[in-house]
């Protein structure tokens, strides 16, 4: 069998770069362009000279069309708004999508559910095989403990990082929530500062720090009185989440159209 054909949005980004390094390093899969924003300076480079590694004999364009024309599955790690654009690309041609954006509105993000009833995307805030067993496990335990156990949830990311709480904060809030049967927008406390009055019951909080080149730090703190136990996860280097995104690119291969998150690709 031929190798899938994987394209890149975002080509010249910290993820997109890794992106095409993990493609190259994995077997069955086949970088076939990689594409930024138009006016990137970065434009017209080889592919695999900004990926750091041997010259590809492909170079960075602008030409979005152009790239779901020839891929099987194209992988989006850029802006909010760009991955709109993608999300209704892929339905019109039909080509998977996997994207690892995160920050969307949610009407940004309905248009990217939506486009799943005709193509197949697979959406995860975090692609790393860790924090998805992490997210798991944190369903399972806040379906096990009851409210006494106050959750929290604190990150810390790299000083360039634009949107805040991760979205990987939030997926594992989501998680919690679900756990407990609640909607995260109703119990969700995010941004505390001056007087806030005492915490409330079964609330879910959120704690955010930035600084250094942190790849991506997650705990999930169930604190009751006199016991605490908290679910870690911390990235050390973001290959990782450009591995698992090539793992669920090469999974899309012969699906039907769908909205999937990586927990599908995981079975977990
Ligand atoms: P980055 O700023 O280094 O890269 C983003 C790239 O997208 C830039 O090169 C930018 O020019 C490009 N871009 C902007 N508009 C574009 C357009 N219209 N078409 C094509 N490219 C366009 O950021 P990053 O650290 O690589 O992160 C990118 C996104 O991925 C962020 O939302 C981040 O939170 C997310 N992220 C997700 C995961 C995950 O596992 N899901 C992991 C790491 C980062």
């Amino acid at each position: 069998m031929s190798d899938l054909a994987v394209g890149i949005l975002g080509g010249a980004g910290r993820m997109g770069r890794a992106l095409v390094r993990a493609v190259t390093e994995a077997k069955g899969a086949t970088v076939i362009g990689a594409v930024d924003a138009a006016g990137n300076a970065e434009i017209g480079k080889d592919l695999g000279v900004l990926a750091g590694i041997e010259p590809l004999g492909l170079v960075l364009t602008d030409d979005v069309r152009a790239l779901f024309g020839k891929a099987d599955v194209v992988i989006d790690f850029t802006v909010p708004g760009a991955t709109v654009e993608n999300a209704r690309i892929a339905a019109e041609t039909n080509t998977a999508l996997v994207v690892g954006t995160t920050g969307l509105e949610p009407e940004q993000q309905a248009v990217v559910t939506e486009a799943g009833k005709r193509a197949v995307i697979v959406q995860a805030a975090n692609f790393s095989l860790g924090v998805n067993l992490t997210i798991a496990l944190t369903r399972r335990l806040a379906q096990m403990l009851d409210d006494s156990f106050d959750i929290e949830i604190v990150e810390m990311h790299h000083r360039h990082k634009v949107d805040a709480p991760s979205g990987t904060a939030l997926a594992l809030g989501r998680a919690a929530a679900a756990g407990r049967g609640v909607d995260l927008d109703a119990v969700a406390d995010r941004g505390r500062d001056g007087i806030t009055g005492a915490r409330t019951r079964g609330d879910i909080g959120f704690a955010v720090l930035r600084g250094g080149n942190v790849a991506g730090d997650h705990t999930v703190v169930f604190a009751a009185d006199d016991e605490r136990i908290e679910l870690s996860h911390k990235a050390g280097d973001r290959s990782i989440f450009a591995r698992g995104a090539v793992r669920a690119a090469l999974w899309t291969a012969g699906k039907p159209p769908g909205f999937y998150t990586m927990q599908d690709v995981l079975k977990l």
